[in-house]
C-alpha cells in the first residue's frame, strides 16, 4: 500500500517555489498533521489567542486545538501559559505542531486568585495572558503595513468549526456571532433587527452588559486593536460576566457589530469544558506517572 506519504511526495513537485520545496520535504519525513497550513498574502491573518494552564488534560486540550487550527489557513496561534516560565510540555507541543505560533508566558499572580471577593466577582481566569498577547501584537506589529489581520480569543477548552474562522476573516471592526453552552442556556446570542444590525442581547443573564457575549463570540479587527493601544481587559473591579465589555467598550459600540453566521442563525462554536480525570488511584502502591509526559 501506498503510504499517505509517498501521495504527497507526489504532489508535491508541483510546487517551484525554493521555500516550498524545503516545506516539501520537511513533509516527507514527518507525519501528514505536521504540514505547516497554506500561507497567502492576500488573506488576512487570523491572530488567535488562547491562555493555558497546567493541568492533567492541558496537552490533551492543545492537542485537540492544534488539529482544529492545523486546517485554516493564514493563522498565527499565541499560546500564552500561566506560568512562571514557558514549559517544557507547551514548548515541544508548539514546535511540532508545523503552525506558525508565538509563545509567551505570565502568571496570575496568587493574590488575584486567592482575594476574597463579592460573590458577583470571578477570578479572572485566563485575562493577563490575553491582555500580554494584545501587547506582543502592538509590539511587534507594524501599524502601517498593509496586511490585514484579525484578533479573536480562543480558549483551549472550547470546540470550534472550521466555518467559523472563515467567518470571522473579514472583520472590520468587530464582528459577533452565537455561542453554545453559555449563560445556563443551549446558546446565547445578539439580537439583530430587521436591518442586519446588533440591538440587545439574547441572554438571561443581565442582558443589559454593554457587551452580553462571550469571549468566544466575536473578533476584532487587528488595525482597531493597533489605533486603540489602552483597550484591554480590565483585570480590577470587573463583575462577573463584564470581561468582555471591559474590552470591547473601548473599541467599538453597538452600532459597530457585525453579525456572522448566517446573521446569528447559526452555532460555529461551543463552549465546551472538560471534564476532570479522577486520579484517585495515582501514588497509590506505586502507580504514579513518573516522567511519562501526559
Ligand atoms: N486559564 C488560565 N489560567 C487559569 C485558569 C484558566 O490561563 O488559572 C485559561 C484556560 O486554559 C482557558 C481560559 O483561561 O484557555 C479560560 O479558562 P476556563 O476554560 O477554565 O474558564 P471557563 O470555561 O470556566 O470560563
Ligand atoms: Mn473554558
Amino acid at each position: 500500500p501506498v503510504s499517505p506519504c509517498l501521495m504527497l511526495h507526489s504532489d508535491i513537485s508541483r510546487f517551484k517555489h525554493e521555500s516550498m520545496s524545503r516545506f516539501a520535504e520537511y513533509i516527507f519525513f514527518h507525519y501528514v498533521h505536521q504540514r505547516p497550513p497554506p500561507w497567502s498574502d492576500t488573506l488576512p491573518t487570523l491572530h488567535v489567542i488562547t491562555p493555558t494552564y497546567g493541568r492533567p488534560v492541558q496537552k490533551a486540550e492543545l492537542t485537540r486545538l492544534t488539529n482544529t487550527l492545523l486546517h485554516v489557513p493564514n493563522l498565527h496561534w499565541l499560546v500564552v501559559e500561566d506560568s512562571v516560565q514557558r514549559t517544557a510540555l507547551v514548548s515541544r507541543l508548539l514546535e511540532n505542531t508545523g503552525l506558525n505560533y508565538t509563545h509567551l508566558n505570565v502568571e496570575t499572580p496568587e493574590n488575584l486568585k486567592t482575594q476574597k471577593k463579592p460573590r458577583n466577582v470571578r477570578f479572572p481566569r485566563g485575562t493577563m495572558q490575553r491582555n500580554l498577547a494584545l501587547r506582543w501584537l502592538r509590539e511587534h506589529i507594524n501599524p502601517n503595513s498593509s496586511h490585514k489581520g484579525v484578533v479573536y480569543f480562543a480558549d483551549d477548552d472550547n470546540t470550534y468549526s472550521l466555518e467559523l474562522f472563515e467567518e470571522m476573516r473579514w472583520t472590520l471592526k468587530v464582528s459577533v456571532w452565537p455561542v453554545a453552552f453559555t449563560g445556563g442556556l443551549l446558546y446565547e446570542s445578539p439580537k439583530i433587527n430587521t436591518q442586519g444590525k446588533v440591538f440587545g442581547w439574547k441572554t438571561v443573564f443581565d442582558p443589559r452588559r454593554p457587551f452580553a457575549i462571550d469571549m468566544a463570540g466575536f473578533a476584532v479587527n487587528l488595525q482597531l486593536i493597533l489605533s486603540k493601544p489602552q483597550a484591554c481587559f480590565k483585570l480590577k473591579g470587573v463583575k462577573g460576566g463584564y470581561q468582555e465589555s471591559s474590552l470591547l467598550q473601548g473599541l467599538v459600540t453597538l452600532s459597530d457589530l457585525e453579525p456572522k453566521a448566517a446573521n446569528c442563525t447559526k452555532i460555529l462554536v461551543w463552549h465546551t469544558r472538560t471534564e476532570r480525570p479522577l486520579l484517585v488511584n495515582e501514588g497509590k502502591k506505586g502507580f504514579t506517572s513518573g516522567s511519562m509526559e501526559v
